[in-house]
């Protein structure tokens, strides 16, 4: 299959012309979320970004199975394969069994990614749906002389594994500086080497969530799910492994040791690393306490904003930036996207209404050029922010084109029409039904709204102004009373 596709791989450090190993067929893994908490809008960006990957790969004509996974086991607090497992902190904060954590966190997590308007992955397989898999994975590692049991906890050992392959190849790092930043091993530990790392761990009496191995009573480490999912859904060998920047350095090194321990081959063709979102620089994260959730995003509620905005406008943010620079999270920044956004949309809805003027194509904006502008930003590595320049070009044109100031004629509005679908809607992934200009009408009612609702508060007629707001509540829309102001947005 032809495609002039360029994609930056994490493991070479270089753009590589995109090869699939199978064609049609590409499989790509993406680490999905650990579901013991709400995702923040840091997690999102990595997905949106994935989604628009899998979107384009889909455009281009590959059939691609997408495998994300939901992390629904085995993370302890530290990440030295130590401290309480967090699924039972939280089941026993929230007084819930985990598995209601679970299915919780994973119920909220597709209803913010359904209002990103992300398309679903192929398959969601769960780590707690795979115990079995992973210690078939463990039995053949240990089989193969990489990993050894100490008292019913399995440990991969990392300085044979050395020996034979290249442990830091994903990050280029000196395995002496990973040893010298690597606390020493007391007496009291059970691992062979420092960097040693847990494929399965033996449960204290005290942890919920556990299963029956060939070791112990135990659950497996914070790694192996991964590799042994993606071994069964995409095989040995697949093209993309994919997940947040931050992921590479343990998660991901980890995952390649365990999976050419098992293997003998490298899991992946093509590594990519979405970059991250920050606040003031610093990375958005659930640890750090920085992390916006999604919904405070869209009702505005939240200390650092000043009004809420829609799930279009966010991932227009996102896709402003291209996923390997980070993003910086502000509320002016926000404010100029949602601009950009509206911007973007009101054209599309204006070119419905464009008529031909000219019979002949315009010498100011040549659709072909155009359209193989926004291809040639696409498959130079997913350029989104090159790409939204470009459709700005085309949002000019049309807005000028309109306004009687450009030349335009029948087959020109119709290709428009056809790009704009193509490279908006079905690639950026942004929903033009959701967020169109017949918005400013519901803005008009709502305004109606808002004020009888201020004048029943006036009169003191709470029953009434409580009224309305429950009944838009109802119907998914919020108000927030400012001291003079009152704004209005969807949930
Ligand atoms: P977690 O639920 O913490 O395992 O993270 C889920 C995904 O979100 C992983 O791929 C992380 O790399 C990614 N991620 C975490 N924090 C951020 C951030 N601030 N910006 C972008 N991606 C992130
Ligand atoms: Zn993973």
């Amino acid at each position: 299959m032809e495609n002039n596709l360029v994609l930056y791989n994490t493991l070479t450090r270089k753009k590589e012309k995109f090869k699939p190993l199978n064609e049609p067929f590409v499989g790509m893994y993406v680490c999905g979320p650990t579901v013991y908490s709400d995702v923040h809008l840091g997690n999102c960006r990595t997905f949106v970004s994935f989604d628009m990957i899998f979107r384009y790969l889909q455009h281009l004509g590959y059939r691609v199975r997408y495998v994300r996974n939901i992390t629904d086991a085995g993370h302890l607090e530290g990440d030295r394969d130590e401290g309480e497992d967090k699924f039972s902190k939280k089941a026993k904060l929230e007084q819930l069994e985990p598995m209601e954590i679970v299915q919780k966190y994973t119920l909220g997590f597709h209803d913010v990614l359904r209002l990103f308007n992300t398309l679903p992955p192929s398959i969601e397989p769960t780590a707690t749906g795979h115990i079995s898999e992973q210690i078939e994975m463990v039995q053949q590692i240990i089989e193969n002389g990489y990993a050894y049991e100490r008292n019913g906890t399995v440990y991969f050992d990392v300085d044979k594994y050395t020996n034979a392959y290249d442990y830091t190849i994903l990050t280029n790092r000196k395995l002496d500086d990973l040893l010298n930043n690597t606390r020493e091993l007391g007496g009291q530990d059970e691992k062979q080497g420092r960097l040693d790392f847990a494929l399965w761990i033996k449960a204290k009496p005290e942890h919920i969530m556990r299963w029956p191995s060939p070791w112990s009573i135990g659950f497996p480490g914070w790694h192996i799910e991964c590799s042994a999912m993606s071994n069964k859904y995409l095989g040995a060998q697949f093209d993309i492994h994919g997940g947040g920047m931050d992921l590479a350095a343990t998660h991901h090194t980890n995952e390649i040791a365990q999976s050419e321990a098992c293997n003998h081959v490298q899991p992946a063709q093509y590594w990519m690393h979405t970059n991250m979102l920050t606040v003031n620089g610093a990375r958005m994260s659930k640890s750090a306490g920085n992390g916006f959730l999604p919904h405070e995003l869209f009702t505005g509620e939240h200390k650092l904003l000043t009004q809420g905005f829609s799930p279009m406008a966010v991932r227009f943010f996102m896709m402003q930036a291209h996923y390997r620079s980070t993003l910086d999270f502000s509320n002016e920044a926000l404010i100029a996207a949602d601009k950009g956004y509206k911007r973007l949309m009101t054209a599309i809805e204006l070119l419905e209404k464009v008529r031909p003027n000219s019979e002949k194509a315009s010498s100011e904006f040549e659709i072909n050029k155009f359209k193989t502008r926004c291809y040639a930003a696409m498959d130079d590595d997913f350029n989104t922010p090159v790409l939204i320049a470009e459709l700005f070009e085309a949002v000019r044109y049309i807005n000028a084109a309109y306004d009687g100031k450009a030349t335009i004629d029948a087959d020109t509005i119709s290709a428009l029409k056809d790009s704009m679908h193509i490279f908006v809607s079905d690639i950026l992934g942004l929903d033009a039904s959701a967020e169109t200009t017949s918005t400013d009408n519901v803005d008009d009612l709502m305004q109606i709204i808002i004020k009888i609702r201020n004048e029943a508060k006036k009169n003191k007629d709470f029953t009434t102004s409580d009224r309305i707001r429950e009944s838009l509540n109802a119907i998914g829309i919020k108000l927030k009373d400012s001291k003079d102001d009152t704004l209005w947005n969807k949930i």
